[in-house]
């Protein structure tokens, strides 16, 4: 049986669906990333499981425990917001202590587990130091071990890194994956970042108006998208809407996919097309050329459409603007949908 297990979960504001049925299961150690534009309820789902806000249909259970009716505080989570809420007043090692020292452990457990939680964060020098003495990301390592130390069965992670300059926002990324490993618990993590999402979690789950689209391993949501939401939402597409002939699209010779509509959407990743001086495939012209290091961005113009291919640098060294060439995508490449 999956570890956290949330059945057709609605939830409602004054004359508004937040949640419109949603169903899906984190299996014991997994990390779920929940991803999706704003408002689209994914805080609401983490909020419905943390038990800070109710929901008007459907089950939730924690271990095979029915949730209804359990309070936050008895619920066996630990939970990191993207403001970092830590105490001000308590120095690091008060604040990683606290959610122990409310429970009244022991106080040689509490210094054990202290010690332990902060190892695990890196932040073992830093004991002494009040919040407003740590960098952002330092702050967001507190918090990680503050919701850790109770030792929760899951933890949930809103946005944690959403407030975080690039640079500290990737270093926290691949940590808390490392950290999230390491102890082996069970996530779900909230983010709108498409990138943060593929590169932390297990499964991602891409939500879009209250429901979820598609979940799946991070490789089959970027590369096989079962919905147009889905293939729009995550990584970079060149979108074409094109006419069917005799149940075909071929868009100028780039490419000959079966049409599931008269006029469909055809949906294809720049890194997928291929761009030749000469040979079969569409007809295009270059326009302008975007050095990105190891590849550049080529966009040329087709007919009506502006395409745009990632392509090795070396291979895109010799173009420029007003050059003809020909594009090329393979059929399996193409997400089609009807328009
Ligand atoms: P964001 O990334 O912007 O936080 P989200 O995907 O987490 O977005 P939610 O915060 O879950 O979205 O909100 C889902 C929908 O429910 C939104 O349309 C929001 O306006 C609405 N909503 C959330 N909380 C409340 C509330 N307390 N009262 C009324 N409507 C709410």
């Amino acid at each position: 049986m999956s570890h956290v297990v949330l059945d057709r979960i609605t939830k409602r504001y004054a004359g508004h669906t937040a949640l419109n049925g949603v169903s899906v299961s984190v299996e014991q150690g997994e990390l779920l990333a929940l991803l999706g534009p704003s408002g689209c309820g994914k805080t609401t789902l983490l909020r419905c499981i943390a038990g800070l806000t109710g929901f008007d249909g459907g089950r939730l259970t924690i271990g095979g425990a029915d949730m209804a009716g359990v309070p936050v505080r008895k619920r066996p989570i630990g939970m990191v917001f993207q403001s970092y809420a830590l105490f001000p007043n308590l120095t690091v090692r008060g604040n990683v202590a606290f959610p122990l020292t409310v429970r009244k452990r022991p106080k040689e457990e509490v210094r054990a587990r202290v010690a332990e939680m902060l190892d695990l964060v890196g932040l073992e020098h830093l004991g002494d130091r009040l919040p407003n003495q740590l960098s952002g990301g330092q702050q967001q390592r507190v918090a990680l071990a503050r919701a850790l130390s109770p030792r929760p069965e899951v933890l949930l992670l809103d946005e944690p890194l959403s407030a975080l300059d690039a640079q500290v926002r990737h270093r926290l990324r691949d940590e808390v994956r490392r950290i999230q490993h390491q102890v082996g618990i069970t996530t779900v993590f909230v983010t709108h970042d498409q990138a943060e999402a593929l590169a932390i979690s297990d499964r991602v789950a891409v939500m879009n108006a209250g429901d979820i689209e598609q979940c799946g391993p991070p490789a089959e949501i970027y590369t096989a998208p079962s919905t147009r939401f889905a293939a729009g939402f995550v990584g970079n597409r060149n979108t074409l809407e094109l006419d069917a002939v005799a149940g075909r699209v071929t868009a100028g010779g780039a490419f000959d996919v079966e049409a599931p509509a008269p006029r469909v959407l055809c949906m294809f990743r720049p890194e997928d097309v291929e761009l030749a001086k000469d040979g079969p495939g569409a007809r295009a012209v270059v326009d302008v050329t975007v050095f990105l290091g190891a590849t550049t961005r080529v966009y040329a113009q087709a007919g009506p459409s502006v395409i745009f291919a990632d392509v090795p640098s070396r291979a895109a060294a010799g173009l420029s603007p007003g050059d003809e060439v020909r594009l090329r995508v393979a059929a399996d490449h193409v997400q089609v949908f009807p328009a």
